[in-house]
């Protein structure tokens, strides 16, 4: 039941057909739990997601055990955001959680928002 629950969502999920090559995607960076590309509808210069490949829907569903693939997956949306170019300037890592969260893909990532500024609190 709970496995048939997981393919059920992992089958109908944007993010999983894009780690399956189902979906194209202008891919940043892979490695064996982790993939970078940039998001279709861009907020600033530089905007990419970064994602693990194991479907996890959101930051509240990680466990400790999952530790290290949620360091991965932060150490490498800043490893990229130098490389692109965030260096200096800085940029806005952002996760998004279910509905308060503005959460609209219901497979973890996070953004990566740069080449601009931004104001604080978000509206
Ligand atoms: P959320 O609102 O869930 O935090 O962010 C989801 C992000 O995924 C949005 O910024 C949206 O533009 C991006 N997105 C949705 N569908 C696709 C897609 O098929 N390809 C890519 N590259 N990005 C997508
Ligand atoms: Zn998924």
């Amino acid at each position: 039941m709970f496995y048939s629950n997981i393919k059920i969502s992992m089958d109908n999920c944007i993010f999983c057909k894009i780690i399956k090559g189902e979906i194209p995607s202008k891919k940043i960076y892979e490695d064996e739990d982790v993939l970078a590309f940039y998001d279709a509808a861009p907020q600033s210069p530089i905007h990419f997601l970064v994602i693990p490949k194991r479907h996890i829907k959101n930051i509240m569903e990680l466990e400790l055990s999952d530790q290290n693939l949620a360091g991965n997956l932060l150490v490498r949306a800043q490893k990229l955001s130098i490389e692109l170019g965030c260096g200096e300037k800085g940029a806005r890592f952002v996760i998004n959680c279910k509905e308060y969260g503005g959460q609209t893909v219901d497979h973890l990532h996070v953004h990566v928002l740069g080449g601009r500024s931004f104001g604080w609190p978000p509206g």
